[in-house]
């Protein structure tokens, strides 16, 4: 028997969909975890192996319909927020472009965000857009776990260098790669519990230190007051 499940999946629902930067969104009033990716990475596939369901995020979407971030109720307990896939090969430069927006936009803006699923292909190195994405990433300061997809094309000595050479290629350590395969499972109890640990951590965003830490001063003014002048 396998470890008990970090993620049981009890409720799942489809709140919908936001299609432009300032469009409709659902209410921020789960924490919210996005995954992101650029189209083909395997991210529906992962999210299908993740919420335990056939065909829930659709599988090999045509890109003209992955163009809207898709909301989903975990249990009540999180929102997983589906990005589109981005840099799809087979459209327009301008077309690639759009995601920028509405992504970026997302990330930046949502109050409920409390980190983001970043995948790459194990087998291939980061794309421009990958790099951006995670450059985005940093400056926004947003924690970001990484997932390896289809970790089960390789054999293990090769998924291993590949491992690391991606890790490399990111400049993150390697433990923080979570090696993924929606064909074998391999990965999904992991992911599974590192989000649930995301989601039970305040925002990123609230923990800006405080400005000043005003209480401090004034106690070191008044110590310094009182050692100090003797007059
Ligand atoms: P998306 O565009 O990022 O949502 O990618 P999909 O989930 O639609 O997957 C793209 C293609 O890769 C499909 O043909 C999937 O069957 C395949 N795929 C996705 N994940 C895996 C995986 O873990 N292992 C293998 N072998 N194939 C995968």
């Amino acid at each position: 028997m396998s470890r008990a499940d970090p993620l049981v999946i009890r409720r799942l629902e489809y709140l919908g969909p936001m299609s432009a930067p300032r469009g409709w969104r659902p209410e921020p009033k789960l924490p919210e975890v996005a995954f992101s990716g650029r189209s083909n990475v395997g991210k529906s596939s992962l999210i299908n192996k993740l919420v335990r369901r056939k065909g829930w995020a659709r599988v090999s979407n045509t890109p003209g319909r992955t163009r809207e971030i898709h909301f989903f109720d975990v249990n009540g307990t999180f929102a997983l927020v589906d990005l589109p896939g981005y840099g799809y090969a087979r459209i327009s430069k301008e077309r690639k472009a759009e995601w920028r927006p509405l992504i970026e936009g997302f990330l930046r803006t949502s109050p409920a965000l409390r980190g983001v699923v970043q995948l790459l292909d194990v087998r291939r190195d980061p794309t421009e857009d990958d790099l951006q994405m995670l450059d985005f990433l940093g400056e926004l300061g947003a924690p970001t776990l990484i997932a390896a997809t289809k970790i089960d094309k390789l054999r293990k000595a090769e998924a291993a260098a590949r491992l690391r050479a991606l890790a490399d290629a990111v400049g993150i350590d390697e433990a923080q790669v979570i090696p993924f395969s929606a064909v074998t499972g391999e990965g999904r109890d992991e992911l599974a519990a590192a989000i649930v640990e995301l989601v039970r951590q305040p925002s990123w965003r609230e923990e800006e230190p405080d400005p000043a830490s005003a209480d401090d001063a004034s106690a070191d003014d008044a110590s310094a007051d009182g050692a100090g002048d003797g007059r």
